[in-house]
């Protein structure tokens, strides 16, 4: 009999965990509170960037998992070799990632997301449970864990050898296990909103860029204005996807539409001829507001390999390294060979897992906060410019 195993959370690293255990041969039960996220449109969607960089970090976490999966799901990634950095006066300078063509990947969080579950669909020992928050786990030590739901206003209960918290930032798994557990744990909101916006695909083909791309499609495209910025990244369609990041005071005090509009024209001036002097002030005023956290917490998981958190669940981090979703491919990776080095023993990688991956992980939490200064204010300092030229002469 295959041991049992409950994925909690059926979002990217949910979808590549469930994967990873099934090819293990264990009997995967993939959970989320959210309905199945390619039947529905828009109402259940997070409120979290529509496109991602996706890096070497993750590509190379994904191929560990399934080569042939991961192809099929990174099949529309668009590479981004440089920054483009943007001027108040609209002049634009390309800084390149590295000398060899190094680059970072835009892709698409709903395509990959959805692609990552058509993937889960294809396997028969996952079974997957849409419509199902989980609100509560009892943890045993001499029988199984077992897992409440709340799943269409009822209760459900199922019982697994162990379970997998790849429930995101907030996640139930995490707070359940600080039950059972001295679990060392800390949250800190940074004093930045983000606020996305949208660059309609150009009007014409554009020869230069191989399609209706407004501007280079192959950079990540930055304004940086020192204490805020705003960044762009192509989707395939020929939009882009800009967001917004700024102090929330900053932004609570362009109350009125008009001083958004001047804010904006001021800062801005050619990203707004690419979104459209209305329709930004409109996003600006009515998009959502998204609050900005990083979570620490250690252990990662609970003896006698009955836990592990995973992904944000385990290190939410700020987004301006483009790095919680490769952590987070990256986590499955490194568990799935600590299990092979263990043949198994998940008491003794889990154990593993948490000792040698959090040095690593609190490195990179620190990595993205620092990284905000870096985009938003270093890349537009003449000494930054200079060092660049000569890095690349
Ligand atoms: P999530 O994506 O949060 O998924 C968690 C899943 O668990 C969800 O589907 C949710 O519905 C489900 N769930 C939650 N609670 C329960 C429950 N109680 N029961 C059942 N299901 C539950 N990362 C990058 O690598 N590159 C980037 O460029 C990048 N850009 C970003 C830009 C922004 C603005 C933000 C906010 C984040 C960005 N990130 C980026 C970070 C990235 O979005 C996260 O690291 C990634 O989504 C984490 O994946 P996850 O599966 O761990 O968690």
């Amino acid at each position: 009999m295959p041991e049992s195993v409950g994925v909690i959370g059926a979002g990217l690293v949910g979808c590549l965990t469930a994967i990873a255990l099934a090819k293990r041969n264990f009997d995967v039960t993939l959970f989320d509170y959210r309905q199945d996220p390619r039947l529905t449109t828009t109402s259940d969607k997070n409120l979290r960037s529509i496109n991602l960089a996706i890096s070497a970090r993750g590509i190379e976490s994904l191929q560990y998992v399934d080569k042939e999966i991961s192809e099929r799901v990174l099949k529309d990634i668009i590479p981004m070799h440089g920054r483009m950095i943007h001027d108040r006066a609209g002049n634009q300078e390309s800084q390149n990632y590295g000398l060899f063509g190094e680059c970072i990947n835009s892709i698409d969080r709903g395509v990959l997301n959805n692609s990552l579950l058509d993937e889960v669909d294809k396997i028969s020992n996952i079974h997957t449970k849409f419509g199902h928050k989980l609100s509560q786990v009892k943890f045993n030590l001499q029988s199984k864990q077992s897992c409440t739901f709340m799943a269409d206003s009822s209760k459900a209960s199922y019982d697994f050898d162990f379970i997998v918290g790849c429930d995101g930032a907030y996640s139930t798994t995490r707070s359940q296990m600080q039950r059972d557990i001295r679990m060392d744990y800390s949250q800190e909101y940074i004093d930045c909103c983000y606020i996305e916006l949208y660059i309609a695909p150009a009007k014409v083909h554009n020869t230069e860029f191989n399609g209706p791309f407004a501007i280079s499609p192959n950079h990540l495209h930055i304004w940086p204005r020192h204490n805020y910025m705003l960044i762009a990244l192509a989707n395939g369609d020929g939009s882009f996807t800009s967001t917004f990041f700024g102090p929330w005071s900053l932004v609570e005090s362009l109350d009125t539409r008009a001083k958004i509009q001047e804010f904006l024209m001021s800062n801005f001036p050619d990203a707004l001829e690419l979104i459209g002097t209305k329709q930004a002030v409109d996003a600006f005023e009515k998009n959502p507001r998204g609050a900005l956290m990083c979570v620490e917490c250690k252990p990662y998981h609970l003896d006698n390999g009955r836990a592990i958190i995973l992904g944000d669940a385990a290190h939410s981090m700020v987004p301006f390294y483009g790095q919680g979703m490769n952590c987070g491919f990256e986590d499955v990776r490194v568990l799935m060979q600590l299990l092979d080095k263990h043949e198994g023993d998940r008491t003794a990688a889990f154990a593993e897992y948490s000792q040698k991956r959090h040095t690593d992980l609190v490195s990179i939490i620190e990595l993205a906060k620092n990284n905000y200064k870096e985009m938003s204010h270093s890349v537009t300092s003449n000494l930054y410019l200079m060092r660049k030229k000569l890095d690349t002469m």
